[in-house]
C-alpha cells in the first residue's frame, strides 16, 4: 500500500490497539475508521517524528487501501483551523501529515481537560473527536470524564444579563471560550490587544443557539487582551458586553 502524499511504501503498524499505515518517508499516517481519535499524545508524537524528508504534495490523495480520491475534512468544532485531515468515504479512513496530527492530538486533548477543568458536559462528541460513527474517544477517558463531572468548581464571570456561565481558559497558544445565553442569539466575540490596538473578530455561533463557544489561536495570549461579546437576535438585534480584559489568573 502506497502513501497518498509521497507514494512511498507504507509501514503496517498496531499502535495503541489501532492498525495503522505510516510513511516512513514523509511521516504522513492512514488511520483506519475513527483511528485517530483513539490513538495516544505520545504515539502521534512518535508517529509525527518518523520521517525522513519534509513533503507535502498538492495532487489527488489516493486511499492506500481502495484508492478512493481523499477530501479533506471540515469541521470546525473538532478540527483547529490551521490543521488539515483527509478522509476517504469508501472506508472511512483518514490521512493525517505529520505535524497536522500532532496539533491536532494537542488540541483535542487540551479541549477534554477544559471541559473536565470546567466540570461542562461536552456539548457534543463531535466537537472533540472526527467521527464517522458514533463512539467515543476511549472508555477511559469516558471514565475519567465522569469522574471530573462529579468535582463542581464553579468559578464564572458574569458578563451582561443574557449571558451566563462565561468561561475563560487557556492552553498552550489556545484561547477556550464558552457561555450560554437565555435565549437562542448568535455571537461573535472582539478582541483587543491593547499594546498593537490591533483587534480580531471571530464568529463564536453562526446560528441561533444558547450554547456559545469558540477554540482559537488567532489571540497572542500572552498580551494583554480585552474581549467584547456581541450577541445577535434573529431580527439583526445586537447588544455587546463592556470590554473586559481577560485575567486568566482569576479563572484558574
Ligand atoms: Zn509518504
Ligand atoms: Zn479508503
Amino acid at each position: 500500500m502506497v502513501c497518498p502524499n509521497c507514494s512511498e511504501k507504507m509501514n503496517l503498524d498496531v499502535m495503541d490497539g489501532q492498525t495503522i499505515l505510516h510513511c516512513p518517508n514523509c511521516g504522513g499516517t492512514f488511520f483506519e475508521e475513527n483511528g485517530i481519535n483513539r490513538i495516544s499524545f505520545a504515539t502521534a508524537q512518535r508517529l509525527a517524528d518518523e520521517k525522513k524528508v519534509y513533503e507535502i504534495s498538492t495532487s489527488d490523495k489516493l486511499c492506500p487501501k481502495d484508492q478512493t480520491i481523499l477530501a479533506p475534512i471540515r469541521s470546525e468544532e473538532s478540527v483547529p483551523p490551521d490543521v488539515t485531515l483527509f478522509g476517504c468515504s469508501t472506508c472511512h479512513g483518514l490521512f493525517a501529515y505529520p505535524n497536522d496530527l500532532v496539533i491536532f492530538k494537542k488540541a483535542q486533548a487540551v479541549k477534554i481537560d477544559y471541559f473536565k477543568i470546567w466540570s461542562i458536559p461536552l456539548p457534543s462528541i463531535k466537537s472533540i473527536a472526527v467521527l464517522s460513527v458514533f463512539l467515543f474517544v476511549s472508555l477511559v477517558s469516558l471514565i475519567t470524564y465522569l469522574y471530573w463531572q462529579k468535582q463542581n468548581i464553579s468559578s464564572y464571570i458574569q458578563a451582561q444579563d443574557l449571558i451566563k456561565n462565561l468561561y475563560l481558559t487557556t492552553s498552550n497558544r489556545y484561547l477556550f471560550i464558552s457561555f450560554k445565553t437565555l435565549i437562542p442569539l448568535r455571537s461573535r466575540i472582539i478582541f483587543t490587544v491593547t499594546s498593537t490596538n490591533e483587534t480580531v473578530n471571530k464568529v463564536v455561533s453562526g446560528e441561533l443557539t444558547t450554547f456559545h463557544q469558540l477554540t482559537t489561536a488567532d489571540v497572542n495570549i500572552e498580551d494583554e487582551i480585552y474581549y467584547q461579546i456581541v450577541l445577535r437576535d434573529e431580527k439583526g438585534r445586537e447588544t455587546r458586553t463592556e470590554m473586559k480584559r481577560i485575567d486568566f489568573t482569576k479563572s484558574q
